[in-house]
């Protein structure tokens, strides 16, 4: 563990209390944030953990990926309890080791992730954690008769007879190296996922794609598709971002969303809060948030080893900067009808409520 001297983000549920007022947000919900940004301090052997959490006061479980022993925490996980300066926050289930596979389902069991570029072998940016997890998807799936075969094994593995009853099927992949590659991928595995029965969305997770010609030959071969531009921040991209990532440039994110809804595709990006400054961050989505039709991914940036909690915006070492946040995307989306669903992110900054509205999605 660290021997970095910081101040919690939360101190304790007193604390929560108390912003939960001043902010009209669920106490829950900035308990469950804190957490996600903290990890958990814990006699497991693992460094990192998945499990389910049903927080007091709600019947409601939300599935967690954290953190165990990576930096000075005040929640702690013991048996199937986590305290959070030793009171009791919730009810822990399913605990698992944190692994990166080639595949998982979300929505419960309609949304299937391919990691078919063996994302564990991806390295080079500063705030990622991917490759200090125990890899589990070593093999890459880039061949059409190789992704063939793997698709059978995990459609028999989860008892299912084809890809006709999934909603979505997202390829999350370290990068290719070329947008010629990523666009040759997406269509191979399109015409794999149709033989399979597949009619949903196939989703992009990267940012390898940004020409205009690549959107147009995805946009004539695919049928459904969704680009989800892995843009991770505004500011500081050159130093925590690989060259292949941060040579692309804000304005070619701007134009590849706009191109992206212009051919009918599904466009957002999946943003890492906690590195900008919340100026920085206001003035990134206000220019973003007209170029996306569909919510934005915007998980919260975890520490995966001591070090990374330097990488932080100065800011953004006390709760109250996610909570404003939160209020800023809640302002500039309160008129629109794309709201954040639970089961799409699991560092989230909502749990049981969005602006006023109750939040009832599907969480798993
Ligand atoms: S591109 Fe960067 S953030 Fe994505 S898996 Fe590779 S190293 Fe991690």
């Amino acid at each position: 563990m660290t021997g970095l001297k910081l101040n919690p983000i939360l101190k304790d549920t007193g604390e929560a209390s108390i912003l939960s007022e001043r902010f009209q947000i669920p106490q829950q919900d900035i308990i469950l944030t804190a957490l996600n940004l903290s990890g958990v301090s814990s006699d497991l052997p693992e460094k990192r953990v998945r499990f389910r959490l049903t927080p007091n006061g709600t019947q409601k479980d939300f599935y967690f990926a954290l953190c165990v022993n990576t930096a000075p925490t005040p929640f702690k996980l013991t048996g199937s309890a986590i305290y959070l300066a030793d009171e009791k926050i919730g009810s822990v289930s399913f605990i698992e080791n944190d692994t990166c596979n080639d595949n998982y389902f979300r929505r419960e069991g309609t949304e299937l992730t391919l990691n078919t570029n063996s994302r564990s072998s991806c390295a080079g940016c500063a705030i990622c954690g991917t490759y200090s997890l125990d890899a589990d998807d070593k093999g890459r799936l880039l061949k059409k008769d190789i992704l063939s075969q793997r698709i059978t094994e995990i459609l028999l593995e989860h008892g299912q007879k084809d890809c006709s009853n999934l909603y979505r099927v997202t390829v999350c992949t370290g990068c290719f190296g070329s947008e010629k590659t990523t666009v040759n991928h997406i269509l191979d595995l399109s015409e794999v996922l149709e033989k399979f029965g597949f009619k949903g969305i196939l989703r992009y997770i990267g940012s390898e794609i940004t020409s205009e010609s690549a959107l147009d030959k995805i946009a004539e071969r695919v049928p459904h598709f969704a680009l989800s531009f892995s843009t991770e921040m505004f500011t500081r991209r050159e130093k925590l971002l690989r060259k292949i990532k941060s040579r692309v440039s804000f304005e070619d994110i701007k134009k590849t969303l706009n191109g992206s809804m212009d051919r009918g595709i599904e466009a957002n990006i999946l943003y890492v809060l906690g590195l900008d400054s919340l100026s920085s961050f206001t003035e990134g989505f206000e220019q973003l948030q007209p170029l996306m039709n569909h919510f934005p991914v915007v998980n919260l940036f975890q520490i995966y080893s001591p070090e990374q909690v330097l990488l932080r915006n100065g800011e953004a070492n006390r709760i109250e900067y996610y909570l404003e946040a939160r209020r800023i995307l809640e302002k500039m989306y309160e008129t629109s009808t794309l709201r954040p669903e639970s089961w799409e992110n699991y560092r989230p900054l909502w749990y049981l409520s969005f602006g006023k509205e109750k939040k009832n999605d599907i969480r798993i």
